[in-house]
């Protein structure tokens, strides 16, 4: 039988999956990490790649969300304060990042191409609650 991945959380920097990832192997699960060498070599292109992707084995993946629910922050500014939903006040925000489909897959490739970040392919945020979509500004 071969095993799967899934990707179970993104993270802006490398610095945070590695703390992640070192909680979980604590609990025995095998953790991988992509992406976090390309975003280690230029952390600006962080937010169009999407993040560095944490992702463990198929059939260990919902030990290892319950773990992740269990530490979970949800989504904080830069001084450290949680985000709030502008629309109903929740603070269950979540980051997601706008590269969904091919369309803005190509468009972020252009941007890398022509050194400019293509405006949609960035982060957003998502409230959990209401499931309005926001930026902070
Ligand atoms: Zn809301």
């Amino acid at each position: 039988m071969t095993d799967t991945f899934k990707t179970i959380a993104r993270f802006q920097y490398s610095s945070e999956a590695q703390i992640i990832k070192g909680r979980l192997e604590a609990d025995g699960i095998e953790v991988f990490l992509s992406d976090n060498l390309t975003i280690d070599t230029d952390p600006l292109i962080s937010n169009a790649i999407g993040g560095v992707k944490l992702k463990v084995y198929s059939h260990q993946s919902e030990t290892a969300l319950e773990i992740l629910n269990a530490i979970n922050k949800y989504s904080v500014d830069d001084e450290g304060q949680a985000i709030i939903c502008p629309t109903c006040k929740s603070k269950k925000i979540e980051l997601f990042s706008t590269i969904k489909d091919a369309k803005s897959l190509i468009w972020f490739i252009f941007g890398v191409l022509f050194s400019a970040l293509p405006f949609y392919t960035r982060h957003k945020y998502r409230c959990e609650a209401c499931q309005t979509e926001f930026d902070l500004k």
